[in-house]
């Protein structure tokens, strides 16, 4: 465990959450450029109003804009690079990402490409110093935490899996508001819900973990356990709009995910997202699922060395033991099935990442990430 001389805080963000937060904040949110380019997805931010409220602040002050709206889940570098070179095209000197975590990732990313055209997409992979365009973000789902946090993960088709680009491009604005996930299935609200647990968790057992994160992992994860019945409710009948939800409810949800991105921001993630980025590559396995299926076998692992840690983070979800926490996520969930060469694959894919293996604070071996993904996926022969 780090010694606390380690300790280090860093949240340049300023978030606000609250309803009608685009509208209440329009003039910060015209202070950050004169050339907007908005980056979003392909249906939902029409469907949400969250595009349309955003476009009314622009349309006000007569700010130029274009729209990126071709944004695809677990976005690919080939995709960032195309919106960026529209971007450059456009002279934006501002960007707007509106959705998910995906069209937010990809929006800091293509920030930081149209600020550096000297460069190709080459660089999101190299330790340069590069800096990006401002980003205002503005999540529609409630769970990776991305209008918070520096990380952007990206699809490389060449390398067969997902990874975070090597900067860090923190959103100058983030503006959060419930509202937005009234238009979500019970399916996508799980998802999320479950992708920003796994962040309270993983940056609650990380190696950087300290009491600055602590603040708000476990902050994060005491929510997170109030949140935890409403799931369940939603998972008997996923499929359907949950409009047994209060607007309360929803801004429980965005608090919690913005709550636990402030915990990543300070940690990064740890194993289970590592994992995660097979089984979303490979299978098309939703981020949050992917994440949330690992982490009761996780924890099994860390108690290994640490159970403390671990009772706690069960204590404060409300949860009495890993086996029942596991439970639960599994009726949450469902199950993923891959077979015994996938996952000697998969052991051997997160054996090479030496850069996430060292977000684990203490030693692992292949035969620990085999037990990860065995006890946790349907293993076939
Ligand atoms: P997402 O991939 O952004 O979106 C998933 C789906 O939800 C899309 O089909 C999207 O539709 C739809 N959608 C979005 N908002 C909606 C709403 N309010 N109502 C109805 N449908 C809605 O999902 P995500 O889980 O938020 O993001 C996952 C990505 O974030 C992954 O690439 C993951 O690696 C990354 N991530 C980043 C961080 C970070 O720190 N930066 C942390 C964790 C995960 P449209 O396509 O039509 O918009
Ligand atoms: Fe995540």
């Amino acid at each position: 465990r780090k010694e606390e001389s380690f300790m280090q805080f860093f949240a340049p963000t300023h978030v606000y959450l609250e309803k009608n937060c685009v509208d209440n904040h329009k003039q910060e949110l015209l202070s950050y450029g004169k050339r907007a380019f908005i980056i979003t997805g392909k249906h939902s931010s029409a469907v949400n109003g969250s595009l349309a409220d955003v476009l009314a602040v622009l349309d006000e002050a007569s700010v130029p804009y274009l729209i990126y709206n071709d944004i695809e889940e677990n976005p690919s570098v080939e995709t960032v690079a195309k919106a960026a070179a529209e971007g450059k095209e456009f002279q934006a000197d501002f960007v707007i990402g509106i959705g998910g975590g995906s069209p937010l990732d990809a929006a800091k990313v293509i920030a930081l490409l149209i600020a550096n055209p000297q460069e190709d997409a080459g660089c999101l992979y190299e330790p340069k110093d590069l800096k990006a365009l401002p980003v205002i973000a503005i999540p529609t789902t409630c769970g990776t935490g991305s209008e918070v946090t520096p990380n952007a993960v990206l699809t490389r088709h060449a390398f067969k899996t997902k990874k975070s680009i090597s900067y860090n491009i923190y959103p100058e604005l983030a503006l959060v508001d419930g509202k937005y996930l009234a238009s979500a299935n019970g399916r996508l609200l799980i998802h999320t819900a479950v992708d920003a647990l796994a962040h309270c968790v993983e940056s609650r057992l990380h190696a950087k973990a300290n009491v600055y994160n602590h603040m708000f992992s476990e902050y994060g994860l005491s929510l997170w356990g109030k949140l935890a019945p409403v799931l369940e409710q939603i998972a008997a009948g996923p499929d359907a709009v949950p409009s047994s939800l209060s607007d309360e409810d929803l801004e429980a949800f965005m608090l919690a995910s913005t709550v636990a991105g402030m915990a990543i921001a300070q940690t990064t993630t740890s194993l289970p997202h590592a994992i995660s980025y097979e089984i979303t590559y490979n299978h098309g396995v939703p981020h949050g699922k992917a994440c949330g299926i690992f982490l009761a076998a996780y924890m099994d692992e860390y108690a290994r060395n640490n159970p403390e840690d671990v009772n706690r983070v069960l204590s404060l979800l409300g949860f009495d033991s890993t086996e029942s926490f596991g439970e639960y996520l599994r009726r949450l969930l469902g199950s993923v099935a891959i077979t015994e060469e996938e996952s000697n694959l998969y052991a051997d894919n997160i054996m090479a990442n030496a850069s996430k293996l060292s977000t684990y604070p203490f030693p692992i071996d292949r035969e620990a990430i085999l037990r990860i993904l065995t006890c946790s996926l349907d293993v076939t022969a």
